[in-house]
């Protein structure tokens, strides 16, 4: 028996997916088309999606706001566990990559609720800042370039209303932020790791899911 979290082999994480896992059929579809895409490890686990879902379900959330949705995935997700008037402000750079998304969205039946903004993300954040949006979000999903998360992260606690929630991926980054960094992806989930262990405007949490995930209540 140990008090810290425990490992997971491959014949555990297989049985954590046998007793736990509810998939949905277009999710297990867009796993498999991503798996032979170059960047599939940029997707979420399909454990984190379910986590994701029900943590939207537990806010009682309607208005979400995603970071990063490279071929859909998390939007799918995040957008299935929505009421049928909730929605998914989606925001990415790639057309290319979206494109593809709209498609399983469609599949799903959740495509009306997902927004897609396709722009910087910041410039999108900032536009629904100018337009009264400071409040108005229930649940944040940061998962986009490293060394943008200080900025997305410090938008997204002005969009969330109090007891507002935001989940941050890639938090571990494979193991390297307990090393020296070497890169400035490192640096910057360094940094901003560091900055929300001293951050008195939220509630924290870092779960070791997936590649590490930060949850983060506002205040
Ligand atoms: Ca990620």
């Amino acid at each position: 028996m140990s008090t810290r979290t425990l490992n997971l082999d491959d014949t555990l994480y297989r049985y954590l997916l046998d007793v736990s896992l509810r998939d949905h059929p277009v999710l297990a579809e867009l796993r498999d088309a991503n798996r032979s895409h170059p960047l599939a490890r940029m997707q979420i686990a399909a454990e984190q999606g379910q986590f994701m879902q029900l943590l939207v379900k537990l806010l009682g959330a309607r208005n979400t706001l995603e970071i990063g949705t490279f071929t859909g995935y998390s939007a799918l997700a995040v957008a299935l566990a929505l009421p049928d008037d909730g929605r998914v402000i989606a925001c990415d750079i790639s057309r290319e990559y979206t494109d593809a998304a709209r498609g399983y969205w469609e599949k799903a039946g959740v495509a009306h609720k997902v927004d897609l903004r396709i722009a910087p993300a910041l410039e999108t954040l900032d536009a629904l800042l100018a337009q009264g949006g400071a409040g108005s979000i229930d649940f944040a999903f940061i998962d986009a370039d490293k060394t943008g998360y200080d900025a997305y992260y410090e938008r997204c606690l002005a969009l969330l209303r109090q007891g507002g929630l935001v989940a941050v991926d890639n938090v571990l980054w494979s193991g390297r932020v307990a090393q020296p960094a070497s890169d400035d992806d490192t640096a910057a989930l360094q940094a901003f790791n560091r900055k929300l262990r001293d951050d008195a405007r939220i509630d924290l949490a870092m779960l070791p899911l997936g590649d590490g995930l930060t949850l983060a209540r506002k205040r």
